[in-house]
């Protein structure tokens, strides 16, 4: 890491470094939750919902690139085994156990929420202090209230035909 980039970060950088391979174990989990719950989903929009779940799991896994990008630029480790996944996550890993479209889709939307909690929080904490981390922080918190979004669109138009058929 240059000197000067060093010098504009007016925070501990371990804790930067922490913070975010806490966020990558998270962004791991959760691509592996959207893409298995594409493969195993059935009931309502199957195909609809596997188009979505798949190009959410694309997303988590571009996150995780960016994110161990960072950590690399700030001279720090990103996760090298797997097992840290489970030690550093926050929001956990929820098996799709039930292939139903609606339940893998509800698993998700708390991922999701637990995923907009988080960066938020990140991004006060890096606000004024990290500008580099903040705005890719930023991005991905666009990105994820995105998927919030769409899954519970998905989730109120399988409601309305439920309703009406
Ligand atoms: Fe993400
Ligand atoms: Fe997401
Ligand atoms: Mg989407």
């Amino acid at each position: 890491m240059g000197k000067q980039t060093k010098a504009i970060i007016s925070m501990n950088l371990k804790t930067v470094i922490t913070e975010l391979n806490k966020a990558l174990a998270d962004e791991f989990l959760a691509a592996y939750q959207y893409w298995i719950g594409s493969k195993v989903v059935k009931g309502y929009f199957r195909k609809t919902v596997q188009d979505e779940l798949l190009e959410h799991s694309k997303d988590e896994f571009r996150h995780a690139e960016m994110i161990t990008d960072r950590i690399i630029q700030l001279d720090g480790t990103p996760i090298i085994n797997p097992k840290d996944w489970y030690k550093l996550t926050t929001c956990g890993f929820m098996p799709p156990t039930n292939p139903n479209s609606i339940e893998i889709l509800k698993q998700n939307l708390k991922g999701e929420r637990c995923a907009i909690g988080i960066y938020n929080n990140l991004l006060k904490k890096l606000k004024h202090k990290d500008e580099n981390t903040f705005h890719m922080v930023a991005h991905i918190l666009k990105d994820e209230i995105e998927h919030e979004n769409d899954l519970e669109a998905i989730l109120d138009d399988i409601e309305v035909t439920k309703k009406t058929s």
